[in-house]
């Protein structure tokens, strides 16, 4: 069993773990970092929405992990298995453990497949597909392609997912494939949606509506998807008035999504099982060496790549601040975007905060988010793909440099 120590470690090298290293790196080079983090690629999980709308190629949104890895850090290739924050430790699954000043989580969210009953042994054949996995959603396309008549359904699990606009992304680009095809109207669309609402920030409604009407898509709210039988092309779902069962031709699901099972069951969880951290400050309610961000935190925001975008440089500054024995001075406002895909060509550029407050990054003039937009498409296709791989992941903090507060944080102290 080996031990080693450093100066900071980060749990995850995905989107907001190496975005993070490299932001603290840009202020300090000679901070010594290790990141934790299993995979051998790096997922750019934003373009797996295009991939099964048959935009991207798959093997554009994956890059080797050693390529995307600060090569100032140390990566420690292996999973993280439980925290000892008392004495600041990190236990790995190979029973190695590490020894901290400060620690980072950014371990993501975890995809709960097996709480869809059947959906495990069905998933990439008989029609079920999801683009919430890199291997299938090229198997998205495929049946978008082929189908020329039937039933599609495409579900949404109950909060909190990731990027909560992808289950309608899906579903539009789909429709306007087939619509494009001259199919869509032999094609019963149903979006059964295990919450209430379309999109839970209301200035973003009346656009989607728009296509959902155009596109002739049947709304089921409050339907939850329990159970699928691949080979019977038969989806369950728990509804208000009890079980329904649908038969499908295809059938696009988001697993319901949860913390991942080694921060649930240690003690840096809050009750929802996320992260305990103040939402402002990214800090440990408990543990004032410790931050979280991305996926895996328990702020109330949107969990999204660009919301990860705008906590990294924050957490950066936040925890150097504390390593030299100050109070954070940076506050995260919940920006989060997604880009709803309404067809090819368009998009409602849906970007906020806390409390649902719009946060544009562009004047209405420009782009105004709340109606479909070629721009905003542009950003999605090109920019933004460009961005992440070379601003976000490198330490470039375009349009989301940390201002530093005037006053002393009154929440949190050294
Ligand atoms: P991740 O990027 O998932 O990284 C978590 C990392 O932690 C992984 O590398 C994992 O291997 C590692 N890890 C897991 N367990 C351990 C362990 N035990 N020890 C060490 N490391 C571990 N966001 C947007 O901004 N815009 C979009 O349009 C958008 N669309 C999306 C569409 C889809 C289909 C999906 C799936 C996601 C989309 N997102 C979008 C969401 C975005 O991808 C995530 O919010 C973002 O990747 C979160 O970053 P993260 O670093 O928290 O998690």
């Amino acid at each position: 069993m080996a031990n080693a120590t450093h100066e900071i470690v980060i749990i995850g090298g995905g989107s907001a773990g190496i975005a993070t290293a490299s932001s603290l790196l840009k202020r300090r080079p000679e901070l010594d970092i290790a990141i934790v983090e299993p995979a051998n690629l790096h997922y750019y999980q934003p373009g797996w929405t295009m991939v099964g709308g048959g935009v991207f190629d798959a093997p554009v949104t994956a890059r080797p992990m050693r390529d995307v890895m600060p090569s100032a850090v140390t990566w420690v290739q292996e999973s993280a298995a439980s925290f000892q924050p008392e004495i600041k430790q990190v236990t790995l699954q190979n029973g190695d453990t590490l020894h901290y000043r400060l620690l980072i989580v950014a371990a993501g969210i975890r995809l709960a497949w097996e709480q869809i009953e059947g959906l495990g042994q069905s998933l990439g054949a008989h029609g079920v597909t999801s683009n919430y996995r890199y291997d299938l959603a090229p198997y998205t396309w495929q049946l978008v392609k082929s189908l020329k008549q039937g039933r599609a359904l495409f579900t949404q699990p109950p909060m909190p997912i990731k990027c909560a606009g992808a289950p309608q992304k899906a579903m539009y680009l789909s429709c306007d494939a087939w619509r494009d095809a001259g199919v869509l109207g032999d094609i019963d669309v149903q979006f059964h949606n295990a919450g209430a609402v379309l999109f839970g920030v209301d200035a973003y409604v009346p656009a989607l509506m728009d296509y959902v009407d155009r596109y002739g898509i049947d709304l089921n709210f409050g339907s939850t998807l329990t159970a699928i039988d691949g080979p019977a092309r038969q989806a369950i779902f728990k509804t208000a008035d009890g079980e329904i069962t649908r038969d499908f031709d295809m059938i696009h699901v988001v697993p319901p999504q949860v913390a991942p099972d080694f921060i649930a069951d240690s003690p840096l969880a809050a009750e929802s099982g996320f992260v305990d951290v103040d939402q402002f400050t990214l800090r440990h309610h408990r543990f004032p060496d410790i931050f979280a961000l991305g996926d895996v935190g328990s702020m109330p925001n949107a969990k999204t790549a660009a919301a990860a975008r705008k906590q990294a440089p924050i957490v950066a500054v936040n925890a150097l601040a504390v390593l030299d024995g100050h109070a954070p001075v940076c506050d995260y406002d919940g920006y989060g975007s997604c880009p709803l895909t309404v067809e090819r060509g368009r998009i409602v550029l849906a970007e906020f905060g806390y409390g649902g407050k719009l946060l544009p990054s562009f004047p209405d003039w420009i782009i105004d988010g709340t109606k479909p937009h070629r721009l905003s498409w542009l950003l999605k296709s090109e920019a933004l793909p460009w961005i992440y791989w070379n601003g976000m992941l490198k330490g470039h903090e375009w349009l989301v440099k940390p201002k530093p507060r005037l006053t002393p944080n009154p929440r949190q102290a050294a």
